[in-house]
């Protein structure tokens, strides 16, 4: 109970990356970002960055925020799309195992408590970040449409969503 708590219910929720406000963050200290890719970003089969993907990199850089994509898929994808970003990223990262995570965070040299985690997928990308204490953010997926695993993974994570909302610790906003 506390432990489903602990390591799957993101610390915040929003519908998406673009509804965030990073003025706000980078106030209260944000420094460092590690974002998943497919259907956090951008829908899992859109090979490039979309024109609002770029704006918001643009922003974060603006307000000197490091950003690092962390995504599960294979070089070739994340490599392409990363191409024309100027932006970091470890693919294979095989979340929600730690490692790579831990790896984003000695790239970017910065301290653990001031990287926020953004993902779709509480089984992968919040339960990742939450193992390292670090500050995640679930987002609606841009896409509904999965593969196999994710699937399967999606099944487990409407129940978890639904005990949480059950429990009153997640709020929807829609
Ligand atoms: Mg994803």
């Amino acid at each position: 109970m506390g432990l489903l708590r602990k390591y799957f219910l993101p610390n915040a929720y929003v519908s998406s990356i673009h509804n965030l406000d990073w003025n706000l963050l980078a106030q209260s200290g944000v420094k460092g970002v590690i974002t998943d890719l497919d259907n956090t970003l951008v829908g899992w089969d859109e090979s490039e960055p979309t024109e609002e993907v770029r704006n918001w990199f643009r922003k974060l850089n603006e307000l000197n925020i490091t950003v690092t994509i962390v995504s599960n898929n294979n070089e070739a994808r994340v490599a392409r799309f990363c191409e024309s970003l100027d932006v970091d990223y470890i693919f294979q990262a095989q979340k929600p195992r730690g490692k790579s995570f831990q790896k984003a965070i000695d790239q970017m040299k910065i301290s653990s408590n001031d990287i926020v985690v953004i993902g779709d997928q509480m089984l992968t990308d919040v339960f990742g970040g939450n193992r390292r204490d670090l500050y995640t953010i679930m987002v609606v997926p841009v896409k509904q449409t999965d593969g196999l695993i994710t699937k399967f993974n999606r099944m487990i994570e409407r129940r978890l969503l639904n005990y949480f909302k059950r429990k009153g610790y997640i709020k929807w906003e829609e």
